[in-house]
């Protein structure tokens, strides 16, 4: 079984990226280890071999801190099949008010949402994986 692979982009400055990457963390390395392995989007936009190899033609998420989807654009150019993208942005937008954090620390709050946040995307796994069988 080929692991679905996970893809933050990689958003500085603001909480959304910080909030991407800390979700592909917490699903791949703590919630999703056998079944999930993240790439880094470096990798993948500069053409990398080994990364091109690892997501062409396979089943990917994707995880973007804004509208500019930097990771699922230049996933799916890469030849990932991007089976689902999010934007920790719309997040934020179910959270009104709430204050995540900073673009270096995440709140207690920033937190709660990466773990609502992971627990979706590690339901869309299960769906991956069961299709792809
Ligand atoms: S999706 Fe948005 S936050 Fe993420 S790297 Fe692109 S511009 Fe930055």
């Amino acid at each position: 079984m080929s692991k679905v692979k996970v893809i933050p982009c990689s958003g500085i400055g603001k909480v959304f990226g910080l909030m991407a990457r800390e979700t592909a963390l917490k699903i791949t390395n703590e919630l999703k280890t056998g079944e999930t392995e993240i790439l880094c989007l470096g990798h993948i936009v500069t053409g990398d071999a080994d990364a091109k190899e690892k997501i062409e033609g396979h089943s990917c998420i994707t995880i973007d801190g804004c509208p500019r989807l930097c990771s699922a654009k230049n996933v799916s150019l890469a030849g990932g099949i991007v089976k689902a993208k999010y934007r920790t942005v719309d997040e934020m937008r179910n959270h009104k008010g709430v204050d995540a954090g900073t673009a270096t620390a995440l709140t207690e709050d920033g937190w709660k949402i990466i773990d609502e946040l992971s627990e979706k995307v590690c339901t869309k796994v299960d769906e991956i994986l069961k299709e792809d069988e």
